[in-house]
């Protein structure tokens, strides 16, 4: 009779099982979607019952491990697994690492690391052949704890797998704090939506993994097509039932003696030290990564040695604010220095320059010409903060935070403009021009006025302050102030002789006021011309 057993039967029938091999071991194989050759496999544990058939483990492991039961089966499973590379070493197959898989609960074990090691040695084993996996949830008992036993493992020469992940809430804090050397990503997590957000989260994975140098293995991998996307972003790394299922020891070393070998390396080797720690804090990681960023960024590799630049990830407010209708793929397949001419190129590349130079952020403001279909050619100008966070050999990895500013510089443009022809025809003109807000009570003089009475550019409650820098002669302080009055009380234009200046020359002062659409006075516009006897 087939049928799952119950947790009394599992508990009863444990002992029995470990001793007459009903709990054993099947064999999945990882392969380079790529080459087709074989970088290891997993040992996976299996139990069969004479009386109640296969038990599948993600019914019968949760038991075992409820019950203090789960260590004494991986011990079981790890001699499998040793008994079956001396098998292969005894026959003459050439080795392959087996990965054997630590449960959480083992962590808290203390004599785990010592039992694997007295069985790895029993055997003879070289401990290349014999990785372990750990999950996420081993760090649930706290990141130190699971630290040491992963730096134990490493000083014995273990290389430790990161199983699952990606399917706990805090993955990325958990990579950062620990040091593992393979990390595998389950598609179960992703299933069913590889062009939304599972996408966008998959391939940001790989990417980080990249930067850290770690090799990443695709789990769950059943079709072709998933393959296939997982290779595009740079995955190549495959455990699946589209290679292999999991099979028992003799099939298994049928199958190792078909395909051939090769040993896992990272997919890229880029960034071999990030030491950012505001890019690793998970709270600007996580939304940096996850595309909430709070402005427009992108991040991309600059290049030493041939001074390329390739932009690697921009967020969605990076396409709405600089995108000019670019897709994110017209993005990454157009080379970035074709945007830029000569001149702003020069300024683009040297803000890198300094930014790897001084590792802070340089920000710099440079004219792109973008040219796309919908919008055919546009010029903007964009202002852009650029930082490191981190480099390996020639290439340094940047993040740019972005800001199109291209109306504030048409307005800048535009208002130099008319400063230039203001300067030139009051210079002609003899007359000096000022306005005033009246709601700010800011004065704003002209050039002339600038340099002749010494003022600056925007002055502040207006006319107290010019009265007290002693512009107008005091005796005509208050005649002044009444006049201010009443051209704030909606009189539309006034003048007067004042003497002015220094040398308190009678000048004939004009004002005329702008109104808004209520008749409620805006600005005076104030001149003044020398008066000629
Ligand atoms: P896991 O470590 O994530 O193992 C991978 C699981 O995915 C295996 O399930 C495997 O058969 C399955 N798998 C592989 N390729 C595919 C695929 O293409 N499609 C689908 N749908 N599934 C695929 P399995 O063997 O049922 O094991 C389930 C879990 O039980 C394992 O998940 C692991 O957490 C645990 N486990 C297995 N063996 C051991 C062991 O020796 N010790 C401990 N502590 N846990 C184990
Ligand atoms: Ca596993
Ligand atoms: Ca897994």
């Amino acid at each position: 009779m087939n049928r799952t057993m119950t947790d009394a039967e599992l508990i009863q029938k444990f002992d029995e099982a470990i001793e007459k091999d009903q709990i054993y071991v099947n064999y999945q194989a990882q392969i380079n979607h790529t080459t087709g050759r074989m970088l290891g496999a997993e040992a996976l544990m299996r139990w069969k019952d004479p009386e109640f058939g296969s038990q599948s483990p993600a019914d019968f492991i949760p038991v075992l491990e409820k019950n203090g039961l789960i260590y004494k089966a991986d011990l079981h499973v790890f001699e499998h697994v040793c008994k079956f590379q001396k098998r292969c070493m005894d026959e003459g197959i050439s080795l392959m690492p087996v990965s054997v898989n630590m449960s959480r609960f083992d962590i808290y074990n203390t004599n785990y690391i010592d039992s694997i090691e007295n069985i790895r040695k029993q055997y003879g084993i070289p401990v290349k052949y014999l990785r372990i996996e750990v999950t996420e949830s081993s760090a649930i008992g706290g990141m130190e704890l699971m630290s040491s036993v992963l730096s134990r493992l490493h000083s014995l020469g273990y290389l430790v797998e990161m199983d699952d992940f990606g399917s706990g809430y805090s993955s990325l804090n958990i990579l950062k704090g620990l040091m593992v050397d393979i990390i595998k990503l389950d598609m179960i997590f992703i299933r069913g939506d590889i062009g939304g957000r599972g996408g966008t989260i998959l391939s940001s994975i790989v990417q980080m993994a990249k930067w850290l140098d770690t090799p990443v293995i695709a789990e769950g991998v059943e079709t072709v097509e998933l393959a296939d996307y997982l290779k595009s972003i740079g995955c190549n790394y495959i455990q699946g039932f589209l290679y292999s299922v999991p099979s028992d020891e003799d099939t298994f070393i049928e199958y190792i003696k078909t395909v051939k070998h090769e040993p896992l390396t990272a997919s890229l080797s880029l960034v071999n030290a990030l030491d950012s720690g505001r890019f690793w804090n998970p709270e600007s990681m996580e939304t940096l990564i996850f595309n909430n960023f709070s402005g427009p960024a992108s991040m991309f590799v600059y290049d030493t040695s041939d001074r390329s630049i390739e932009i690697l990830r921009v967020n969605k407010k990076y396409i709405a604010e600089v995108g000019c209708g670019r897709t994110e793929k017209q993005i990454f397949e157009t080379n970035p220095w074709d945007y830029l001419d000569e001149e702003n190129r020069k300024i683009y590349e040297d803000t890198i320059l300094d930014a790897i130079e001084s590792a802070d952020e340089e920000t710099c403001e440079t004219w792109m010409k973008i040219c796309t279909d919908i919008c055919g050619e546009e010029k903007i100008c964009v202002r852009s903060s650029i930082r490191i966070i981190g480099h390996g050999g020639d290439k340094y990895l940047l993040y740019a935070m972005v800001r199109n500013i291209t109306k504030e510089q048409q307005i800048l443009n535009q208002y130099e403009e008319n400063e230039r022809r203001f300067k030139n025809a009051f210079e002609q003109a003899n007359v000096y021009a000022w306005e005033v807000d009246v709601a700010t009570k800011e004065m704003r003089p002209c050039y002339r006025c600038m340099r002749d009475l010494n003022l600056p550019p925007l002055v502040v409650d207006y006319p107290e302050t010019a009265i007290k820098a002693g512009i107008f002669p005091p005796e005509v302080a208050d005649k002044y102030r009444d006049m201010m009055k009443q051209l704030e009380e909606g009189v539309g234009t006034i003048e007067d002789i004042i003497p002015l200046t220094v040398g308190r020359v009678p000048f004939h002062v004009r004002y005329t006021t702008e109104f808004d659409e209520t008749g409620k006075p805006l600005k005076l516009y104030g001149s003044a011309t020398l008066v000629v006897e």
